[in-house]
């Protein structure tokens, strides 16, 4: 792992949810996750860290969850299943994130990247997620509020590029942002959306289409 997360910040409750995580892990198996690097991350990561206290109970059920400003945070599946497709790109040195919410998808992937980038453009979420991966100790992560939209140029190119919002277009503008041996992990639609994923080869981009996924919308400008 990348990085040692301070689970103990986050008071009891982190250590006695170990036990729920592994529980979790051995559901992902059971739903085709098999990344070894993978399971680990979602095995450290406690997710009732990322949530609202009064929700606290569902944190391990494979659900959606409101995170406050009309979002939510990813079901663990589906942050399991991008992580694991992020795996298959040739390098794991920057991943570029478009969407922090509360922070749970960017420190799956600070567990396994050199570095994370991530973008979000609602300010009361970027602050709220700084302070909390500060305090859970994820000093791999970039985060920046901007508009993610057309990515994040300056620290171009990424091994990955992941975006947790849904457009009901391709965003091209991310492409030359790939390295070569890159991958653009994305979900696309609007009411009906599919995960699609593509990939930066030496003779040019290969797009795949994945399984249906339900994600809030990529929304233009910060708020
Ligand atoms: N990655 C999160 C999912 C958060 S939901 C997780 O681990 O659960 C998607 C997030 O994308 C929301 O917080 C939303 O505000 C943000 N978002 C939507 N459009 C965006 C844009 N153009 N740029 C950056 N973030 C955006």
């Amino acid at each position: 792992m990348a990085i040692r997360l301070n689970i103990a910040a986050l008071g009891g409750a982190g250590m006695t949810s170990a036990r729920t995580r592994s529980r979790l892990v051995e559901r992902l198996k059971t739903q085709g996750i098999c990344h070894a690097g993978v399971l680990a991350a979602m095995a450290e990561v406690p997710r009732h860290g990322f949530i609202d206290e009064a929700l606290a109970h569902k944190a391990y059920d494979d659900v959606s969850l409101p995170i406050g400003f009309g979002q939510t945070i990813s079901q663990p599946y589906i942050v399991a299943r991008m992580t694991e497709l992020a795996m298959g790109a040739t390098q794991h040195e920057k991943v570029l994130e478009i969407g922090t919410g509360c922070g749970y998808q960017t420190t799956v992937l600070a567990l396994l990247f050199k570095t994370v980038y991530s973008v979000e453009r609602i300010g009361g979420l970027y602050k709220a997620t700084r302070e909390r991966l500060n305090v859970l100790g994820v000093h791999n992560a970039r985060l920046r509020h901007a508009d993610g939209s057309k990515g994040l140029a300056e620290a171009a190119p990424y091994d990955v590029i992941i975006i947790t919002a849904a457009a009901p277009i391709l965003p091209e503008d991310m492409l030359p942002q790939l390295k070569e041996g890159g991958r653009l992990i994305f979900p696309v639609g609007d009411a009906e959306q599919e995960l699609h994923q593509i990939e930066r080869t030496s003779e040019g981009f290969i797009e795949t289409r994945l399984e249906k996924v339900n994600f809030v919308p990529l929304l233009p400008g910060v708020a």
